[in-house]
Parts: structure tokens; sequence; C-alpha cells
């Protein structure tokens, strides 16, 4: 099936069997700031939770970044390495509070950390993560890589090329890819569609460049979408509702949309 047919809400079938979602850690945070909001949580797993009953095969990549970031850290006194680990281990506390919230909606999980937190996680075991997903159960994947000096958006890329998923999905707090930064610029444009090429030569920000390459090199679409704003978002992209942007190997001859940030 295409990347996405434009369907609307609650119709059909879910554009996609196998998928991955990456939820920046910021998701798990509530408005005001950092930390973790646990109505937001149970907001995410109501969403996820519906995912899974329309059959769909849902791997989840948590983000660490409502906890901590080991790049910024780096400096106040604590070297990268350390500062790395310390924000995979705030990805597993996130993890941790998806999993009991879905949990706690009948959703069968499995929560697999690289690194391990013995007793807490189970260790990244690829092939039992395709078995649990084949049976219907949620894989989250803390920890990202594993390893320092890299981020979760390479996790999500990895894992997804790893487990044979259709789509990355990444969820974030803006619309999609725009133009320019949406944050800072008010003309920046929000992109439907655009190639890995594209999104290259022109230097937007899809994922960081490790993630994106690895991305392009196993031609895995991603799609941009928010996930900030309505956790049901991630129900709406995964029916195929034209939402976010696609990133993907082929052109359609679209390019930009008209619409700037803001606008309806
Ligand atoms: N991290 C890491 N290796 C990885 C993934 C994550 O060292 O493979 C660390 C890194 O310090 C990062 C933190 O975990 O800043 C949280 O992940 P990330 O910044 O990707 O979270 P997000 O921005 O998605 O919330």
């Amino acid at each position: 099936m295409s990347a996405r047919q434009g369907r609307a809400k609650g119709e059909g079938k879910p554009a996609y069997k196998r998928a991955l979602l990456k939820l920046t850690g910021q998701a798990f945070a509530s408005e005001a700031g950092g930390g973790i909001d646990l109505e937001r949580v149970e907001e995410l797993a109501a969403a996820i939770a519906r995912v899974v009953e329309r059959g769909v095969e849902l791997a989840i990549v948590v983000g660490g970044g409502n906890l901590f970031k080991g790049a910024p850290a780096e400096g106040q006194g604590i070297d990268r390495v350390t500062g790395d680990y310390v924000g995979m281990l705030a990805t597993c506390m996130n993890g941790l509070c998806l999993q009991a919230a879905l949990e706690a909606l009948g959703v069968e999980v499995r929560l697999q950390s690289a690194p391990e937190v013995v007793g807490v996680t189970e260790p990244v075991v690829l092939r039992r993560a395709r078995e649990h997903l084949s049976k219907g159960r949620v894989v989250i994947f803390a920890g990202g890589t594993g390893n320092p000096f890299f981020t979760t958006d390479t996790g999500a890329a990895l894992r997804a090329v790893q487990i044979g998923a259709e789509v990355l999905l990444k969820g974030t707090d803006v619309e999609g890819v725009y133009s320019g930064d949406p944050h800072r610029e008010a003309g920046a444009q929000l992109l439907e569609r655009v190639t890995y090429d594209q999104a290259l030569s022109q230097g937007l920000r899809v994922m960081d460049l490790t993630a994106f390459s690895l991305a392009k090199e196993s031609a895995l679409p991603i799609v941009v979408f928010d996930v900030q704003s309505a956790a049901e978002n991630i129900e709406r992209v995964i029916m195929g509702e034209k939402m976010g942007t696609l990133v993907c190997a082929e052109e359609e001859g679209k390019g930009k949309r008209r619409r700037k940030k803001g606008e309806q």
C-alpha cells in the first residue's frame, strides 16, 4: 500500500501492517515543561491501544529529552559518555510509564532496552521483538541504539529497519517538516512531501543525519507529524489520513503546501 491514501478519519483499513512510532520525550511532558505528565502518557496509551485494536503491529521508540539529554550536559561537570547513559536511562523511565499505561488498558507490551536494565526491561532481541509484534504485542524500544553519541531518532531508524517496519512515524512537536525553522520564521512553509535528496540538498531538518542516512539507504519512508497537540494524531496517521510531511524516495510533483505556520 502507498504510504498515504488521504482517507477520512476512522474509515477503512490501516495504511500500514507494521509501523515504528518514534515518540519524542517531550510528548511525555506537560505543556509547561519537562518531566513526565501521567495524563499525557494515558492519552498516548489510549491512542496506541486503538491502533493495536485495528490489527497494526506497532513498535515504539521512546525519546528521553523531557528528562535528560547528554550533549547539553557536557561541560557542566558531566562527561558526554556518562551524560548519554543518563539520557538512555531517561528513555527507560518514559518507556516504563508507557508500558504501565498500556497494560492498564489491557494491551500486551514488552519493553526492550539497550542497555538492558536488569530486572526491569528485556534486552533487545530482534527475533523476539518480531515474534511479539506478530502476536499483536506492542514492543517499546528504550535506550535508542544503546550507544553514547547517538540519538533516539537514530535508534528509531535502526529499529524500524531491523524489524521490517513499512514506515517510521516520527511524532514531534511541530506539524511536520518546514522550509525553515517554524519556531523562528513566521513565513516557514509546511511541506507535504519531500524526497530524501530534497531534504538533504535544502538542509531541511527531518531527523539527525545519521538517522536520516539510514532511512534513505533503506528506502524507509518517514512521516513527520504533530503528536504534541493531539495524541489521537497517531491513529489518524496510521489510518492513512494526510497529515504532516512524508519523506520518501519519489517525488509526487506537488512540492510545497501554500499553507503557512498557524494557518488552517
Ligand atoms: N542517547 C544516547 N544514545 C542513543 C539514544 C539516546 O546516548 O542511541 C541519549 C542522549 O544523551 C540523548 C538522550 O539519550 O540526548 C535522550 O534521547 P533523545 O535526545 O534522542 O530524546 P528525544 O529528543 O527524542 O526526546
